[in-house]
Parts: structure tokens; C-alpha cells; sequence
């Protein structure tokens, strides 16, 4: 029987976070120097993670989502993508990527047969992309969105942290790309996790404002959502080829619709980005326990996991661990 999470929510969605490394050091994520990145024996190696992706779509697991810190900088990413792409139960492999090393290895990724991507994108400037990720590879990453676009990804989704003051004034150019092109430019609202990552109310801006902003292009169409979709709003402007998505967990509660669990680098289960209360299982897997104790588990994990996780926009919390080996 299929195990279901508290307020009767399917929960066949894992986001896994395969490294906490990363080559950019975005100011809502990391500090200049990163972070205490985990040693390499803590980090679940590609073979434990296949181990618990085969072990999870037992309990309905039939979407997985390849996260971090930055996939693409992990060793070996591409035949781990294959082998896991091998496993038929899953409905949708997809991957959130910062872009810079994309125009080495979309091609490789769309042949795992991988179609859907996300991709970070936080200005359309440069020297501001510059400040934000503090490093050097603005070009990469468009190069990056070029050759995924290139090598036939659909959508591509591009994921934009809203920030006052940092990059608020892009957001109807942002918006304005899903005229002509078919990207889905998503608008994430600020969150405050790890200690290393500049939140601040004044930094904040609610879904409800960008929603407002982006009037000015045009009418906002809303679209329906489907069974794997995360708590992403979706819109199109009237005439527009590309989507508009608004995640707000901050501003909305889209707990009641919540179908995710994580996986973090380091082999915990959580159920809530905002609760640190996580499951160890890379334990029981190292010390040999059998695939019915570790499916246990994870059952446990959905079920535990928080009906809501109240109020944050009024009074925000802050999540201890970084996004980074959370997997965002
Ligand atoms: N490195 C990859 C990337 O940047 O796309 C994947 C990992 S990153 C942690 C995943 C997503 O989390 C990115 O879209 C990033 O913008 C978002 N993110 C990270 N920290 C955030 C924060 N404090 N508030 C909102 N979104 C955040
Ligand atoms: Fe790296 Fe992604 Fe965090 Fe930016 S948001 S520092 S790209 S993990």
C-alpha cells in the first residue's frame, strides 16, 4: 500500500543533493569562502544513492530530482545519470544546475534522456551576475542555456531568486523572455537558511509583488498544474511562448500540496525544507541492513513528514543546515 504523508499527500517526489561543492558562491547560499563542505567519505557515493532510489520507488518514489551544491562538478556524473535513468519505475529524471558547465555536458544529458532541466539564473547583467555568484562565468552559463536549448531540453526552466535591491529591477525582464522564447522563468521568493546566507526582511520580496510587477507585460493566464508538479503557481502572459512560475514558501502555504521528500549529500531524509528534522539512512545502509528495513524508512520519513510548516513570512525561520547539501 502506498504510503501516504499527513493531510493524505502522495509523496512521490525526491530531490537529491548528490554534492554540497560548488563553483559558484551565490550570496544567498554561501559565504566567499563556501561553506564546511562534508568529507568525501560522508557523501553518499553514486552506488548508495542508485541503492535508495531502487529502495524508494517501492514507496512510490517516481520522480527524482538531481540537485546540490552543483551536480555537474561531481566526477562521474554522467554514467551515474545513466545507470539511474535505467531504473524504469521512474516517471522523470530531472536536474537543477547553476549552467556553467553545461555546454559541456547537455548533449551527454539529453542522451541519458533526460528532458526537462532548471537552471539558475538570478541577472541578466554581467557585472551583477558577477556580484551575486562572485564568480566569473556569466558567459558560461548563457553559453550554458544555449547549448541545452540546442540539444533539444524541454522546458527549460529558469530559476530567479528575487532579491530587493539586488535584482529586483530585472524582474519584468525576466518575465519579458517568455515572449519569444519557451523558457519558464520562475521567481523564487528569498529564504533564510544555513548562517551564511545574507537574509534579510528588507531583501524579501513576496510572491504577491512580483506577481504585480510583471502585470505590466500583460495579463496573467493562470495554467493547471500536473500529478509531478512541485508547488510552483504557473502563468503565461497573453501571448506569450514561454510560462511564468511563482514559488512562494514564504508568502503561501503550498504545504497541502507538497509531494516532495529530500535526500541530503550526506544521506538524511527530510521532510520539510524548514524542519530540520531528518532520518538517517546512509547508516543503516553501510552497516548492510536489509532493502525492507531501509524502505521502512523512508515510509517513516513521509510519514513524519510536517503537515505545514506555519507562518514564515511573518516570522521567518531560519533553516540550520546550508541549501547546499539540503539540495534546493
Ligand atoms: N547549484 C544549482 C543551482 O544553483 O541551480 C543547484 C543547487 S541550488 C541550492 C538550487 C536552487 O536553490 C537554485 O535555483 C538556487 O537559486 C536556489 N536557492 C539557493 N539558496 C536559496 C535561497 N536562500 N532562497 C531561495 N532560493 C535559493
Ligand atoms: Fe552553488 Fe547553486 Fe548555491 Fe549558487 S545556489 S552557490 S550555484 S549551490
Amino acid at each position: 500500500m502506498k504510503e501516504m504523508a499527513p493531510g493524505k499527500r502522495e509523496i512521490n517526489y525526491l530531490r537529491i543533493s548528490i554534492t554540497d561543492r560548488c563553483n559558484l558562491r551565490c550570496i544567498y547560499c554561501m559565504n566567499e569562502e563556501g561553506i564546511n563542505f562534508l568529507a568525501h567519505d560522508e557523501v553518499l557515493s553514486y552506488e548508495e544513492i542508485l541503492h535508495l532510489v531502487r529502495v524508494s520507488v517501492q514507496g512510490g518514489i517516481r520522480k527524482v530530482r538531481l540537485t546540490g551544491g552543483e551536480p555537474l562538478v561531481r566526477k562521474g556524473f554522467i554514467p551515474f545519470l545513466e545507470k539511474l535513468s535505467g531504473i524504469h519505475e521512474l516517471d522523470e529524471i530531472t536536474l537543477t544546475t547553476n549552467g556553467v558547465l553545461l555546454e559541456e555536458y547537455a548533449e551527454a544529458i539529453r542522451n541519458c534522456g533526460i528532458c526537462r532541466l532548471n537552471i539558475s539564473l538570478d541577472s541578466l547583467k554581467a557585472e551583477r551576475f558577477h556580484g551575486i555568484t562572485r564568480r566569473d562565468c556569466f558567459d558560461r552559463t548563457l553559453a550554458g542555456i544555449h547549448a541545452a536549448e540546442r540539444a533539444g531540453f524541454d522546458p527549460i526552466k529558469i530559476n530567479v531568486v528575487a532579491m530587493r535591491g539586488i535584482n529586483d529591477d530585472e524582474l519584468v525582464d525576466f518575465a519579458r523572455l517568455t515572449m519569444e522564447k519557451p523558457y519558464h522563468i520562475r521567481f523564487i521568493e528569498f529564504m533564510p537558511m544555513g548562517d551564511s546566507n545574507g537574509w534579510e526582511q528588507k531583501r524579501f520580496i513576496p510572491t504577491e509583488e512580483i506577481h504585480q510587477r510583471i502585470k505590466v507585460l500583460g495579463p496573467l493566464n493562470p495554467l493547471p498544474n500536473h500529478r509531478l508538479d512541485g508547488p510552483a503557481s504557473r502563468y503565461k502572459i497573453e501571448g506569450a511562448t514561454g510560462e511564468i512560475g511563482f514559488i512562494g514558501p514564504l508568502s503561501h502555504h503550498f504545504c497541502d500540496r507538497c509531494n516532495r521528500l529530500r535526500l541530503t549529500a550526506d544521506g538524511q531524509l527530510r521532510g520539510c525544507l524548514f524542519s530540520d528534522s531528518e532520518i538517517d539512512v546512509k547508516t543503516p545502509m553501510r552497516e548492510g541492513r536489509p532493502d525492507s528495513f531501509l524502505l521502512e524508512l523512508i515510509r517513516q520519513a513521509i510519514r513524519s513528514k510536517p503537515l505545514d510548516h506555519g507562518s514564515l513570512e511573518a516570522k521567518p525561520k531560519k533553516c540550520v543546515r546550508p541549501m547546499s547539501a539540503i539540495g534546493g
